[in-house]
């Protein structure tokens, strides 16, 4: 069986690929795609080559820092719109509204350019100015608003169905939605059709364990909604959570909710309520992990230099989470994790020895890794 499907599988790849003038082999599987949202997904599951032969197993990424806007939130983005579209809720020349200082705002404004619509972005008037500016170029309204809790009705959140409203109200011929990432499912939606059966695919059905952090949770429901349906439950999930979230001690409390404590230097994950996204998987994983800030600094580091991969914190945390869970199962295991998004960012911070310090991380990154802090 194994010969026949290796066979199998080198026949369909040389049909789907040609070798170029630089004996590069180019693949033509994938052909031309429908403008940028058709660029989205499809993403390389890269095998971390050091921290597999750490731990015997096969410790894999999925480079969603490949996205066109940089980041895993692009799937999302695209499934909230098409969602919106499809629903009859948006027509062309209509609004887009979204509560988010980060990667789903950036991920929107291309989908949004791309499919001919505005895109209106609240956030908390505590994120910098960089955000802002690079939201701004990409063509998004954008309204910094007074940071206060999910609670208080000026929350961005709040504020930006607000504005959805009042501008279906003014337009309804065209139309408007506060896409709600955090609690529409179209986003978990995105990673049941597109990232859990890419990551099968990709390790032909090998893969033992999923493990990735959580901001609105799509990304670890979605995928492992699908690993789990598809292996008959034989795929092991595992939350992945930075401090100061609330998510780790529910998992292994068995559902009991806690205040939040503490904070993490990770951005976009960590998460003080179970949302629409996470609800029905959230009973579903095998148990949760928490990564100290420690550990995922050093984690930055060490994919630069071992791996050349240039990846946020998250990221980073993701892969600690992998070896971690890697070690648990012993070797022979296929784990699978995702890099949401490169460093780029972040760069101004994470190789900063002076924000390090004001962090108390630089004595976590081991003396050979210190040549990377360069800012
Ligand atoms: N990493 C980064 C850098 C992010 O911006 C996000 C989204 N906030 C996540 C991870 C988490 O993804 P999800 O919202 O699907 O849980």
């Amino acid at each position: 069986f194994a010969t026949t499907a290796v066979r199998a599988a080198s026949a369909a790849s040389t049909e789907a690929s040609t070798t170029n003038a630089y004996g590069i082999r180019v693949s033509q599987a994938q052909g031309v795609v429908d403008q940028l949202t058709g660029a989205i997904g499809n993403t390389p599951l890269i095998r971390l080559r050091h921290l597999s032969e750490q731990t015997g197993c096969n410790i894999l990424g999925k480079a969603e820092f490949q996205n066109p806007g940089g980041s895993v939130k692009d799937r999302a983005a695209l499934y909230v719109v098409k969602d919106a579209e499809e629903r009859g809720l948006l027509k062309p020349g209509g609004t887009v509204v979204e509560g988010t200082a980060g990667n789903t705002g950036i991920g929107l404004a291309h989908v949004c350019r791309a499919r001919g619509y505005r895109l209106v972005i609240y956030m908390p008037n505590t994120q910098s100015q960089g955000k802002i500016d690079l939201l701004r170029l990409l063509g998004a309204e954008v309204y910094p608003v007074p940071a206060v809790a999910w609670e208080n009705p000026e929350n961005y959140n709040w504020q930006a169905k607000r504005h959805a409203e009042r501008v279906q109200g003014e337009d309804p011929e065209r139309g408007a939605v506060w896409t709600n990432q955090f609690d529409n499912v179209a986003n978990r939606r995105a990673h049941v059709e597109t990232t859990g059966p890419e990551i099968w695919a990709q390790t032909e059905g090998g893969v033992d364990a999923f493990t990735c952090a959580t901001g609105t949770g799509g990304t670890l429901a979605g995928t492992t909604r699908y690993l789990k349906d598809v292996s008959g439950g034989k795929v092991k999930s595992f939350l992945a959570d930075p401090p100061g979230s609330v998510l780790y001690s529910y998992v292994s409390s068995g559902g009991q909710l806690k205040e939040r404590q503490g904070g993490s230097i990770t951005e976009g994950i960590g998460q003080g309520r179970v949302t629409e996204n996470l609800k029905t998987e959230v009973d579903e994983l095998d148990g949760a992990l928490t990564i100290s800030d420690e550990k995922t600094i050093e984690m930055v580091y060490r994919c630069l230099d071992e791996e050349g991969l240039y990846l946020g914190a998250s990221s980073a945390l993701n892969v600690v989470a992998a070896k971690e869970v890697a070690e648990k199962l012993g070797p022979n295991h296929t784990v699978v994790t995702v890099l949401c998004d490169g460093a780029y960012r972040y760069a101004d911070r994470l190789f900063s020895g002076k924000w390090l310090e004001s962090k108390k991380l630089k004595d976590a990154i081991p003396e050979r890794l210190r040549r990377y802090i360069v800012l």
